[in-house]
């Protein structure tokens, strides 16, 4: 029935922070495709920068050329397999990039499925009802210590050891990415985003943020200045994508 069928809008803002000239993480929106994808990039030089666009640009090619018939969590893996080894093996040619790598989050839809793929700690979150659910899991070793009972939450906050990350794309030969998959209800808002802006700003906050009724861009540009105000440490991205 033409009734089912799911609008999607979205809006992206990225910012370097107040500490940072440089920008490493990287985005990219195909509404037309259903493919949005959020990069955070780490490695010396100029490593983070290449590894986070070379991974928005390598999927987005992927993901929107994909066989119209190929089940999306498949086309997901295999656009992570063959994104992680481009990375890779350009990190192995190039002594300047050795050893770059990136986070992924990702948000695939079709019609009401929703795919959500994840690799290190940029996260997806679900405003639904006003509520916000944190969908993905961080891949950081202070995540790992908190769920195995090691260290408490407030712990994890202020750890010194709270960039490590235990997943990324590009920095070895073989990765596997969490991959999630929900039933998209209407008024749905999604949020991907780098750590620039969760590290900054309690999940109680980015709700009642986001439960504003403004334009997506004005609530992108929101949740940046206030990640800003808070601190504005590293790089800060967001990305909404809404279903109507
Ligand atoms: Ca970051």
């Amino acid at each position: 029935m033409a009734s089912a069928l799911v609008h999607y809008t979205a809006a992206a803002v990225t910012d370097c922070g107040r500490k940072s000239s440089s920008n490493e993480d990287a985005f990219a929106i195909s509404v037309e495709h259903g493919v949005y994808l959020l990069c955070d990039g780490m490695g010396g030089a100029a490593g983070g920068e290449v590894a986070s666009r070379m991974a928005v640009d390598e999927m987005l090619r992927l993901l929107t050329s994909r066989a119209q018939d190929a089940p999306l969590a498949q086309a997901a893996e295999e656009a992570v397999r063959a994104t992680n080894e481009a990375i890779f093996s350009r990190s192995q040619r190039n002594a300047r990039l050795r050893g770059m790598g990136t986070t992924l989050v990702g948000l695939l839809v079709e019609e009401r499925r929703a795919l959500v793929i994840n690799i290190g700690d940029s996260r997806c979150y679900r405003l639904r009802n006003r509520s916000l659910e944190q969908l993905t899991v961080d891949h950081s070793l202070v995540d790992e210590l908190v769920r195995a009972g090691q260290i408490t939450p407030d712990a994890a906050l202020h750890s010194p050891l709270r960039n490590v990350i235990t997943r990324a794309l590009g920095t070895r030969r073989e990765v596997t990415p969490d991959i999630f998959e929900y039933e998209v209800e209407p008024d749905d808002l999604f949020l991907l985003c780098s750590d620039g802006l969760t590290r900054e700003l309690p999940d109680s906050l980015i709700e009642s943020l986001l439960g504003a009724d403004s334009p997506l861009d004005e609530l992108c540009a929101r949740l940046v200045s206030a990640a800003n105000t808070a601190g504005g440490n590293d790089n800060i991205t967001c990305l909404l994508v809404r279903a109507a």
